[in-house]
């Protein structure tokens, strides 16, 4: 499943979709990362990874997969560790690819996500070619921050101001040292970039760098360290100033795409059929500091 929406100038994709590659395990995998938290690595490259966190009278879940199916699955994952019921859902961002399994893993969840992404949730409803999804979208929205005390644990959801999308949620897990990030970072992997704002986007992650954090899940792919965060980071932010010398040497968007070095990071995946690749990459900072 892929869409691409057009606003002004801005390719904005839906990204969602990282098939195929072979890389991803034929399972999903849960690995314990913390007293009562797990996280659930999704072995489908288009559906989102999830993480989870028991407590001792309910569940919180923090994104649900692509759809009903990818939902159950992670349900079922669930249920192998607890028969709990699942109380909250922090979705990280709209894209279908992190929301699309609410009603399936928690039909009766609070569901709870930055106002933006409500906002743009039910604008997605009403897309003819969502028909066929069954969205949940927030019953509790924040604007910063906002704490769920999940006795004994308590989690931190907040934005950190425009970065994968125009309002991404970040989930901090203090007593487990752990964050789970949306697509503000994948391991190893070049990002879709949405309508929001690379330069930002690489504070976001230096601000997570000072976080005590052992254990980082990322949007996709395996579970990171602070190490694989740092690297993601060092390439959104040498891609970003790569870009910017290119700019204003007056060269075109197209030079851009062909110009950027991009050598010390040939190992990540690049996915060029869904706009995630280095030049994707660095065209969507040029159209961002074009629009400055
Ligand atoms: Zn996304």
């Amino acid at each position: 499943m892929r869409t691409h929406l057009r606003t002004c100038s801005l390719r904005v994709v839906i990204p969602a979709v990282f098939a195929c590659c072979g890389l991803a395990p034929a399972q999903p995998a849960v690995q314990q990362l913390g007293a009562g938290l797990y996280a659930y690595i999704s072995e489908n490259d288009a559906s989102a990874n999830s993480t989870f966190l028991i407590g001792r009278r309910g569940i919180l879940v923090v994104d649900s997969g692509l759809n009903a199916t990818e939902g159950t699955k992670l349900l079922g994952a669930i249920r192998q560790v607890s028969s709990l019921p699942v109380k909250f859902i922090i979705n990280t961002h709209y894209h279908p690819d992190h929301q699309g399994g609410n009603a399936a893993v928690g039909p009766n969840a609070v569901v709870i996500t930055t106002a933006f992404t409500r906002e743009r949730t039910l604008a997605l409803i009403k897309r003819p070619e969502m028909e066929g999804f069954h969205f949940r979208p927030a019953n509790v929205t924040f604007e910063k921050r906002v704490t769920v005390y999940l006795d004994p644990y308590s989690v931190d959801a907040y934005y950190p101001g425009k970065a994968h999308t125009s309002g991404d949620a970040l989930v901090y897990f203090p007593q487990q040292r752990v964050i789970a990030t949306g697509d503000l970072f994948l391991n190893r992997s070049c990002p879709a970039m949405d309508n929001g704002s690379v330069e930002n986007w690489i504070q976001a992650l230096n601000q997570v760098l000072e976080l005590p954090v052992d254990h980082v899940v990322p949007g996709h792919f395996e579970v990171g360290t602070k190490s694989d965060l740092r690297r993601f980071r060092n390439y959104l932010s040498d891609l970003f100033q790569q870009v910017r010398a290119i700019k204003e040497r007056g060269a075109t968007l197209d030079q851009v795409r062909h110009e950027v070095n991009t050598q010390k990071y040939a190992d990540f995946r690049q996915y060029p059929k869904y706009q995630a690749s280095f030049a994707d990459n660095a065209a969507v900072i040029y159209q961002q500091l074009q629009a400055h």
